[in-house]
């Protein structure tokens, strides 16, 4: 077995497509027959509810596993996906940022326990919208950072934050923290604003700019509240055809990178 790829989707922005795009790409990914886990990061728990895990379901969390009280192995349930696992979160997890921070490896925590696995070969990590400890957590811990871009106009700005962020965490505990890349999320081609952010992105960032762009489509947000990735609640929706070329072109990022 081999070490896994570890993801962390991240932006201190809410609301920008981090939760669906780790979980629509963690499904998809699993369909393609990688095993697969998402760590639910973020207190609120979207994730774990997205890929059908009950608030009851919720018996030990990512909470217990960066306290070192459970290990990951024991942490990690099935989901409604096949191939595809979950270390569920609660609301225990926003006291996180305090409980730990007098800890002398507090931002190794994450780190640790994933060293532990090694029968996954993705691991996404879902993060909170916040640049506190449990990001840097992730950040730590992971071997890029996928970065979803809402299609509006304080996107960009946000974005600076994060990589300075990206940039200290990589001079100090993971010197071989990579930027994957920036994915557009919720885009809407009738609105002049989606295109110049696009268009602003592009010239910024270039090539870390993945060519899939995903749409603002309902059935995207219809699917969570079924406890279900969108390309398995309608996978001939647009918003699945969209998660299903992203997939295919990370999945080629990845390819090159090993390279
Ligand atoms: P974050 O995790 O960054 O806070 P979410 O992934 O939870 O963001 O997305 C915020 C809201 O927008 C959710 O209700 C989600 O269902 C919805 N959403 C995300 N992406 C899309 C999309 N492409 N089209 C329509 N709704 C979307
Ligand atoms: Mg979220």
């Amino acid at each position: 077995m081999t070490k896994p790829m570890v993801i962390a989707v991240a932006n201190q922005k809410g609301g920008v497509g981090k939760t669906t795009t780790a979980v629509n790409l963690g499904a998809e990914l699993a369909a393609r027959g990688s095993s697969t886990l998402i760590i639910d990061l973020d207190p609120q728990g979207n994730a774990s509810t997205g890929v059908g895990c009950s608030i009851k379901g919720r018996e030990a969390t990512s909470y217990d596993v960066l306290a070192g009280s459970q290990s990951l192995q024991r942490v990690r349930i099935d989901t409604s996906v096949k191939n595809l696992r979950l270390v569920p979160s609660t609301p225990d997890l926003s006291s996180g940022d305090i409980d730990f921070s007098d800890r002398p490896k507090r931002i190794e925590l994450l780190k640790a326990a994933i060293n532990e696995v090694d029968d996954e070969q993705f691991i996404l990590i879902d993060c909170p919208p916040a640049l506190g400890l449990l990001t840097v957590n992730a950040l730590v811990a992971a071997d890029s950072v996928l970065v979803p871009l809402q299609a509006e106009f304080y996107a960009l700005e946000g974005l600076s934050q994060l990589l300075m962020t990206v940039r200290e965490v990589r001079q100090g505990a993971n010197p071989a923290l990579r930027l994957d890349g920036v994915v557009m999320t919720m885009y809407d081609g009738r609105n002049n604003l989606s295109q110049q952010v696009e268009a602003d992105a592009r010239a910024t960032l270039g090539e870390l700019v993945y060519k899939t762009i995903i749409p603002r489509n309902v059935r995207i947000s219809e699917a969570p509240s079924h406890g279900l990735p969108v390309t398995m609640y309608d996978p001939g929706s647009t918003g699945s055809r969209a998660y299903r070329a992203f997939a295919t072109e990370f999945l080629n990022r990845q390819k090159e990178m090993r390279q």
